[in-house]
């Protein structure tokens, strides 16, 4: 029964591949008009069309999060084309490994700038339209590495460890507007993610111990649904999961 699904406009940052494909998917077959979002337009723009081409409602919108205004104009052109948004899913993120003696600064920025100001940024986009409303739902990623450090991680994780933070704060903060808030803690998924692992000694490492355990994407995607689906009145706060052979 996924009657709190259909008709709702979810807009998905990170959706060219990964657990926000995943999710656009499982959503858009559930009867929710996604919102696809990320920079690699041709991919966001076939999936919406194999969406759309399977009685799905979607729509490409390419978008860097780290852009305020991009992430605004994505958030405006959904509310534009469908009246509303009913779900925000600041996903897109990145994770290039790395121990901190290796000053990889450009990398530390990125982490900064996607993966916590993309959350701020859809927050930024979204909030207002959810007042007007007296309803909405963000759900933003972190990881089980928002949880605890582990190696050649620390950056990654000071990100990660905000957007539990920064879940909460905005959770007690929009109580007044009827907006409920998730923060989903994935453990290892096979994605894309590892690829942008410059370290080609901590990329091999990594993948070998992820590969043997990753779980598919999917089982991200059952967990947004999941936290759609409750009734109105029921509002998911946090959903950590993991591969049960991960430590
Ligand atoms: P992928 O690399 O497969 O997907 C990452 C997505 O983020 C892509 O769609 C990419 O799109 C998008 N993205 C990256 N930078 C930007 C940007 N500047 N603007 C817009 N979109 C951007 O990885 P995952 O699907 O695994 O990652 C999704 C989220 O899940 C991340 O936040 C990650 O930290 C988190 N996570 C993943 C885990 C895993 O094991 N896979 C575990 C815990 C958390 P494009 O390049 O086209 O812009």
């Amino acid at each position: 029964n996924n009657q709190n699904i259909t008709g709702k406009v979810v807009v998905i940052t990170g959706a060219s591949s990964g657990l926000g494909e995943a999710t656009a998917r499982l959503l858009s077959s559930e009867g929710a008009t996604v919102v696809l979002a990320a920079r690699r337009a041709e991919r966001i723009e076939a999936l919406a069309e194999e969406l759309n081409g399977q009685g799905g409602k979607a729509l490409a919108v390419p978008t860097d999060v780290t852009d305020r205004q991009q992430v605004k104009n994505l958030v405006d052109k959904a509310v534009e084309t469908y009246g509303r948004i009913d779900v925000m899913l600041n996903n897109a993120g990145l994770m290039p490994l790395a121990p901190l003696d290796q000053l990889k600064t450009d990398e530390w920025d990125q982490m900064i700038d996607v993966n916590l100001k993309g959350v701020l940024n859809g927050i930024a986009a979204a909030l207002p339209h959810m007042q007007e409303q007296k309803s909405g739902h963000f759900i933003n990623v972190s990881s089980v590495y928002g949880h605890k450090l582990g190696p050649d991680a620390t950056v990654y994780c000071a990100t990660k460890f905000a957007v539990r933070a920064l879940s909460e704060g905005l959770r007690q903060e929009v109580k007044p507007y009827n907006i409920r808030t998730t923060v989903i803690s994935p453990g290892a998924v096979a994605t894309e993610l590892l690829e942008h692992i410059s370290d080609e000694k901590i990329q091999a490492e990594t993948k070998g111990f992820v590969d043997q355990i990753a779980v598919p994407a999917d089982t991200f995607a059952r967990m947004v649904a999941f936290a759609i689906n409750e009734p109105a009145n029921v509002d998911v706060n946090e959903i950590l999961f993991r591969p049960t052979a991960q430590p």
